[in-house]
């Protein structure tokens, strides 16, 4: 059985605990791997490495630390099929969606190899006679990263090629169903150039995010992942006087307006809804029909999900299986509640042929209709490719539904109408927003991130807010020694 274990210091190491996780092909249900569960100890050791590897990067010139990110972009460029490869075997999506993952996390390396600009302080001259003042962002140190099974290359990559290039050393602990990918990524980095020790990959469980979330060294924790541990990291994070972004679950609600074009908005829907098996922090799962458009709609989506194959994702099927069968299960649950409760089932994902093998963790896309808001499948984050569908009478009543969930993620309204769309972006309560856009996931220069109970913290993921999470500012006052500034005075400073 392979055992996979950390990348601590330059190279691959094997910890001190005896626990390990089970990692599997979810498209065949075999297990594949075990992996290693950090002790606390294995999680110390790390630390320390990279505490000792911050000491002299966050002297690396700017120079230096940019051609490390150039050489990584290029590593991870030329071997982008393999990781997706890698992402496909241990979480299911299919290796279309696999490879997009990559070119997202891509574009945050070409993000974070223009750090120099991004770091630039301002400069003012004689803010008072003969003193200059100036501002500037130097790095925290250690930094943790936690990351979700959904995205095993792109959620890590969201944070630390940004992190490394503003000169913090890392400790990421990637999810430990699909450790594999981050472990390539540090190998990567370290070909590319990186220091030993300036990245570190741990993996474990709630032991080794915890030892992270109390350890004096860690500085900083950008954490992703479901609300309830969301919440839970940001708190005791906080509590141990880091400083925390702390992402968690989500609700995306698709607005359709009467006036939409029903065939883009349908197959947004299905796009959205079902892309990697609805495992995205972005799919849209609560599809909002302002009437009278219901009706029409949902056949146009059913027709276009009758053409869906759900397979393994290596055969060019459109869907791939969920990532564990536990997960299966319980997807699986809150579509028999959702039956129970009353609401309609136009597709049920239960009855799927897949194209793979029997034992994978199927379970096929799946359309409710007449959901209400009181429902299971409508309040809580399935994660799982179930879409609803709620019909509403008016514009008002469908923001007013959209701002009462207490997740506020992502969201899309679909309209011909400018102005409804404009009012839409001013009222909604969500943190990204897309017109005629289903999965409005920010470029790497601007931030990532949602409102409420989808993102504890207040600076988001990448772009300028990424660089100020991983930094803190300075501001120097200087003036160079002259007689005639002598004198005592004991009063507060002010201009003169
Ligand atoms: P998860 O919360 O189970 O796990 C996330 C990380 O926390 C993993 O590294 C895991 O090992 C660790 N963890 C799990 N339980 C813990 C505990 N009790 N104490 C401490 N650490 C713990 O999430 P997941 O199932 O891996 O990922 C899916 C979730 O992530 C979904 O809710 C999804 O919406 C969310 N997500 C959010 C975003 C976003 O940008 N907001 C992006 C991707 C995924």
């Amino acid at each position: 059985m392979n055992l996979i274990g950390h990348f601590v210091d330059g190279k691959r190491v094997s910890g001190s605990s005896a626990r390990r996780g089970d990692v599997f092909d979810p498209a065949t249900g075999r297990r594949t791997a075990q992996v290693e569960l950090a002790s606390a100890t294995d999680v110390a050791v790390a630390v320390e490495a990279a505490e000792r590897a911050a000491r002299s990067w966050r002297d690396a010139s700017l120079a230096k630390r940019t051609a490390v990110l150039f050489a990584f972009r290029e590593l991870v460029h030329a071997r982008r099929d393999r990781l997706a490869e890698v992402i496909t075997a241990e979480h299911g999506k299919v290796l279309a969606d696999a490879a997009g993952e990559v070119q997202r996390g891509l574009e945050v390396i070409e993000y974070a190899c223009g750090i120099p600009s991004a770091l630039r302080g301002g400069y003012s001259e004689n803010v008072s006679t003969e003193v200059d003042s100036y501002s500037l962002r130097q790095p925290l140190g250690v930094v943790a990263v936690i990351s979700p099974f959904n995205f095993p290359v792109m959620v890590p990559l969201w944070f630390v090629p940004v992190a490394v290039a503003a000169g913090n050393a890392v400790v990421l602990k990637p999810s430990e169903k699909d450790p594999s990918a981050a472990l390539l990524l540090a190998e990567w980095f370290a070909e590319a150039g990186l220091p030993d020790g300036v990245l570190n990959v741990v993996n474990g469980d709630k032991e080794a995010v915890d030892t992270l979330l109390e350890h004096p060294a860690v500085k900083a924790v950008s954490f992703v992942g479901s609300t309830p541990v969301a919440r839970y990291v940001y708190q005791r994070a906080t509590m141990a006087g880091k400083r925390v972004q702390a992402l968690g679950g989500a609700k995306n609600h698709m607005v359709v307006l009467p006036d939409a074009d029903l065939d883009l908005a349908a197959d947004a829907a299905v796009n959205a809804g079902f892309g990697s098996a609805g495992e995205r922090c972005m799919a849209i799962s609560a599809l909002v029909a302002v009437e009278p458009v219901a009706d029409e709609l949902v056949a146009r989506i059913a027709q276009r999900m009758a053409g869906l194959r759900t397979g393994d994702g290596r055969r060019g099927c459109d869907m791939g299986p969920l990532v564990t069968a536990a997960h299966a299960d319980r997807v699986r649950s809150y579509v028999d509640a959702g039956v129970a409760a009353g609401a309609v089932p136009v597709i049920d994902g239960r009855d799927v042929t897949p194209d793979g093998d029997p034992d994978g963790f199927w379970l096929g896309p799946t359309l409710f209709d007449h959901v209400t808001p009181d429902m299971s499948i409508y309040t809580d984050e399935i994660f799982g490719p179930v879409l609803s569908v709620l019909r509403v009478a008016s514009y008002d009543e469908a923001v007013a539904l959209v701002n009462a969930s207490p997740y506020g993620n992502g969201t899309a309204i679909f309209t011909n109408d400018g102005g409804a769309a404009r009012r839409y972006q001013h009222e909604v309560e969500v943190g990204m927003v897309g017109v005629n856009v289903p999965i409005p996931v920010p470029m790497a220069y601007y931030s990532f991130g949602g409102w409420k109970s989808s993102l504890f913290g207040d600076l988001h993921a990448h772009g300028p807010d990424g660089v100020a999470f991983f930094t803190r500012g300075k501001v120097v006052t200087s003036r160079w020694l002259d007689p005639r500034h002598g004198g005592v005075n004991l009063g507060f400073p002010t201009q003169t």
